[in-house]
């Protein structure tokens, strides 16, 4: 069907789809439809009857799924899209930290949250957690909520500012006003955490953040377990103050150990798991593979585009990989072999939707196809890809053979924001200047020397090992020629 698509207020139906639920059994349907009324999900099954003007939607197919959520990502960093894609945690810690994060004006917020709330639509990721934590002023902040409200998304904004400590600027009127201003009642379109983490400073100062988000019954975020940053000593000081309750979010959670991990546990917290992030950078191993054994639930999340993709299906598939990569590297270790997965596609499905919904409280809401729950759902289809068919194994399909060029449809809150690979009332353009402008005042900032410094970090010296046979000579020609 490729007519003008769904009307604003129309009710949408999917036909004859595959459908994910993701619901409490998993249940998968083949050959069903999707009816939406207004922000809702009305009915979920096969051969619907719907009412008159109803937009129809062939997804012949195709594979309906819940709209994915992302429980952490810088978003304000997508402005440098893949500048950083060769440091490590150490020089972005330099970048953002200690010299270049601070010179980002509100605009430049702005700029890259617009970008990459557009950009998380268009891959079907419908809620995104904005950890943006370089607000040095609430300016920033209203910056960055002007952004997030300009697109068609489910946004939460995790309030942050790397610049002071938590104790500084939570407890700040300015703070509260804002909250009061820009987030109170705007219910599940836009949600509220207080973003910011535990080095293990003396005297448990954080305590007063603690205290503001407790004031406001909102979650805490917190980057926990980062290999020679956070650590055991942080979750001890929330643990003792009381502050490990249901719903906080500890991100990364690589490095801990396994006291806090039964803490978190029983607490009631969740992981947010960012492996492109976790493998590239450093912060620990990517550790589905111990959480699970603590049951910590998971969610996911792709943490900054300055490095990495900024798509759940990367998600999904870096995360699935890890885990079995440590299955078969530990059993190898001790002489085994790795028979049967414990792992597996629908597993990591979950992660990235149904999971993501429990982390940020919204597990009524949105997370899966199931009548009553608001209508954030994605149809991949691709009918022109050689990858499209055949769809035998539809989570395996998702996790290892779609991608997000193969993203169909997109509905949040029962609107359409993408239909038939584009997306709908969204200025791309204006994007697209805005990042210009940033792009521009960022280089003029640091000169092209500095840019350039920036973007190639220093290669270590590294050897390639003696070879006790002797080359061919062919062979020692082509390596002299390297
Ligand atoms: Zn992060």
């Amino acid at each position: 069907m490729t007519t003008a698509g769904p009307q604003p207020g129309q009710p949408v139906v999917f036909r004859n789809a595959t459908v994910l639920t993701m619901d409490d059994s998993r249940t998968v349907l083949t050959g069903a439809d999707v009816l939406t009324d207004g922000e809702r999900i009305a009915a979920v099954g096969p051969n619907l009857a719907v009412p008159e003007g109803t937009a129809e939607i062939d997804a012949t197919g195709g594979i309906v799924m819940p709209g994915m959520i992302d429980t952490h990502r810088h978003m304000w960093q997508t402005a440098m899209r893949g500048y950083g894609a060769d440091w490590t945690l150490t020089q972005y810690f330099v970048y953002y930290y200690l010299t270049w994060g601070k010179k980002f004006r509100p605009e430049d917020y702005y700029a890259g949250n617009l970008l990459s709330a557009i950009e998380a639509i268009d891959a079907g990721v419908t809620t995104s957690v904005d950890w943006s934590h370089g607000l040095q002023t609430t300016e920033y902040a209203d910056a960055a909520v002007d952004a997030l409200e300009a697109v068609p998304g489910r946004f939460v904004l995790a309030y942050g500012n790397i610049h002071q400590g938590a104790w500084e600027w939570a407890t700040t009127p300015e703070f509260r006003d804002f909250y009061d201003r820009r987030i109170q009642g705007k219910g599940d379109m836009l949600g509220f955490q207080i973003a910011f983490d535990l080095p293990g400073v003396e005297g448990f100062p954080e305590k007063a953040a603690f205290d503001v988000a407790r004031d406001l019954g909102v979650a805490v975020t917190t980057h926990a377990g980062v290999f020679n940053v956070t650590s055991d000593v942080g979750i001890n000081q929330m643990y003792d103050g009381g502050y490990m309750v249901p719903g906080t979010i500890y991100v990364h959670a690589a490095t801990l150990s396994a006291d806090s991990y039964h803490k978190i546990a029983a607490t009631g917290g969740f992981a947010s798991i960012s492996t492109e992030s976790e493998c590239n950078a450093g912060q620990g191993y990517s550790p589905t593979w111990k959480l699970r054994r603590y049951g910590i639930p998971v969610s996911l999340s792709m943490d900054t585009s300055v490095w990495w993709s900024g798509d759940l299906f990367s998600a999904m598939r870096a995360t699935l990989n890890a885990d079995r990569a440590m299955e078969h590297f530990e059993a190898h270790a001790s002489g085994a072999g790795v028979t049967n997965h414990i792992l597996r596609a629908e597993d990591v499905v979950d992660y990235a939707t149904r999971g993501g919904a429990k982390a940020l409280g919204l597990d009524s809401v949105v997370g899966s196809v199931e009548a009553g729950k608001k209508a954030d759902l994605v149809l991949i289809k691709n009918d022109n890809s050689p990858v499209s068919f055949p769809v035998l194994q539809p989570y395996g399909h998702v996790v290892f053979q779609a991608g997000r060029g193969d993203v169909h449809t997109v509905l949040v809150n029962g609107k359409v924001v993408k239909y038939d690979h584009k997306l709908v009332g969204v200025d791309l353009d204006h994007a697209k200047s805005a990042i210009e402008s940033t792009i521009e005042y960022l280089k003029a900032e640091h000169g092209p020397e500095e840019w350039d410094k920036g973007m190639h970090p220093e290669i270590p010296e590294h050897e390639t090992l003696a070879n006790p046979y002797t080359y061919r000579e062919d062979v020692s020609a082509w390596k002299e020629s390297e």
